[in-house]
This record gives C-alpha cells, sequence and structure tokens, in this order.
C-alpha cells in the first residue's frame, strides 16, 4: 500500500452521464461512475464559482435560486441559467465536490439506509 495514493478523490474529473430535474428546487445528477447526486438550487447558487459571486452568499431570494436554463456542456461542464439573469458555469469536478451525500460527505454515523 502506498499512503499516498491512499486516498484517490481527484485523480481526474468524474465525467456526467445524465441530468435532471428534481422537482422545482433541485437537479439531479448522474454520474458515469455510477454515483448519483442530488443538488438543491439554494447550494448551487450559493457556491456558484464566478468571480462575480466570489464565494460569498450574497443571493438570496426567490429569483435567485430558481433556474431558467440548465444545460450540459460536453461531458466536462454544467451551465445554469438562473431566473435573475445570472450565469454560472461549474466544471464536473467543482459540481462532483459540491455533493454533499452521505457518501461523499463521508460521514460514518450517517450510512445509507435506503430510506
Ligand atoms: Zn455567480
Ligand atoms: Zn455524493
Amino acid at each position: 500500500m502506498d499512503p499516498v495514493k491512499s486516498k484517490t478523490t481527484a485523480i481526474k474529473p468524474p465525467r456526467i452521464k445524465g441530468l435532471n430535474d428534481v422537482g422545482r428546487y433541485a437537479i439531479g445528477v448522474q454520474w458515469a461512475d455510477g454515483h448519483d447526486s442530488i443538488f438543491p438550487l439554494a447550494n448551487l447558487r450559493r457556491f456558484c464559482p464566478c468571480n462575480e459571486c466570489g464565494g460569498d452568499d450574497a443571493a438570496a431570494g426567490a429569483q435567485t435560486q430558481r433556474l431558467s436554463q440548465l444545460s450540459r456542456l460536453g461531458e466536462s461542464g454544467v451551465y445554469l441559467r438562473w431566473a435573475d439573469g445570472h450565469e454560472t458555469l461549474y466544471t464536473t469536478a467543482q459540481m462532483r465536490a459540491a455533493c454533499r451525500c452521505a457518501f461523499c460527505a463521508g460521514e460514518p454515523e450517517r450510512p445509507l439506509t435506503g430510506g
């Protein structure tokens, strides 16, 4: 075992296989490695990586968290356009890093129970 390689979270950007709406307030992403993610729109807006937002969560309110367009940019990125006109571009690596599911968050006290 090589201790340096024991943590293999970011070898290469994961690819997106599928993208879909989950109700009005979230989107679902199916990854090529078999993982599924659900992203609340509020989180995607809050974590918007653009310079304008700069990681601030200044954006608040219904318009800023409502999506008017959702597109895949090939297998390496996702484009979101918000109801207030703001545009967000996520690379798949950024998106995957934003996944807050029990598996990605790595919380041993919250195993996946399957509901
Ligand atoms: Zn932004
Ligand atoms: Zn996850």
